[in-house]
């Protein structure tokens, strides 16, 4: 009896600190989520058919065509409503969107996928090892393991959404005349995918990429990830870019390149930015031998 009571206050007090440490991350999580760039930003076009729809930081882009739109990326699980509304204020019916891509299956980049799936009927495309944290609502089998059991139990994760399709590295997609090549540059997580494709704006065509992100979390390393990373800054360097962005879009200079933009004989020309380009691929070269985590 004595120990059985004992036992009990054992088991209560291992709940009590379990559940402390719960509210602690889930705080911290709400907290950067907030601060991190869930904020409402002005949509608008970079260059040609290619907007930007996304948040203060978490970035998503849309690609119109006369077939169809490609949207890239979805945010956080409520990051989702603002790209919509993002949508249809440049004049576009979220309908007509087709293909929804993903850089990389984080609540951030993938927690909106859902969402804008079911409100689109869009098909979902993705790498192999994408696919799999996307169709299990973010839990990535690379992660540590604290994070995966609070995405197990429901504390952190977000709607899983349905893969119709997966890639591989060099893979196009296509939509009418609209097509982005795919390039599987893993390093932040395996799947990790970068987008070129070409835009026209007025007589001329321009060479966009899309970069993954190419810093490492310490809550999400695998083996190989050294040598990803060093393959995809090689990759990366290799892509004739004239605008770039990322998933984040502090890293790009969205607000910057878009108040430039609004003053600009030619609107296009801020986002023209091939050593911004070239600067962000040193700072993640550098990263990388100096062994920096984010
Ligand atoms: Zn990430």
């Amino acid at each position: 009896m004595l120990l059985n009571v004992t036992k009990r206050r054992q088991l209560v007090l291992v709940l009590a600190v379990l559940s402390v440490v719960v509210l602690v991350l889930v705080a911290r999580r709400l907290n950067a989520t907030k601060i991190g760039g869930q904020g409402p930003a002005e949509p608008f076009r970079i260059a040609g058919n290619f907007y930007y729809v996304g948040a203060t930081d978490a970035a998503a882009f849309l690609i119109t065509g006369p077939e169809g739109h490609v949207v890239l990326d979805g945010g956080y699980p409520t990051t989702a409503r603002l790209v919509m509304a993002s949508i249809a204020k440049l004049g576009f019916d979220i309908k007509d969107v087709k293909v929804l891509l993903n850089s990389e299956p984080h609540a951030d980049h993938g927690g909106g996928l859902a969402a804008l799936q079911q409100a689109s009927g869009a098909e979902l495309w993705a790498s192999e090892a994408s696919a799999d944290v996307l169709a299990s609502g973010g839990d990535d089998p690379d992660g540590v393991l604290p994070l995966r059991a609070l995405i197990w139990i429901g504390v952190l994760g977000y709607p899983p959404a349905h893969v119709d399709h997966r890639f591989k590295d060099g893979d196009t997609i296509r939509v009418g005349p609209t097509a982005l090549t795919a390039h599987i540059t893993g390093g932040h997580t395996r799947g990790c995918t970068s987008w070129s494709f070409p835009v026209r704006d007025g007589d001329r065509v321009l060479n966009v990429v899309s970069a993954c992100d190419l810093g490492v979390l310490a809550t999400s390393t695998y083996p190989e990830q050294a040598a990803d990373r060093e393959r995809s800054i090689r990759v990366l360097r290799g892509l004739p870019a004239d605008i770039w962005v990322t998933c984040h879009a502090r890293w790009w200079g969205r607000y910057r390149k878009f108040v430039a933009s609004t003053t600009a004989k030619n609107p296009v020309e801020p986002f023209i930015d091939p050593e911004g380009y070239r600067a962000f691929l040193d700072a993640a070269e550098a990263e990388l031998r100096e062994g920096r985590t984010h």
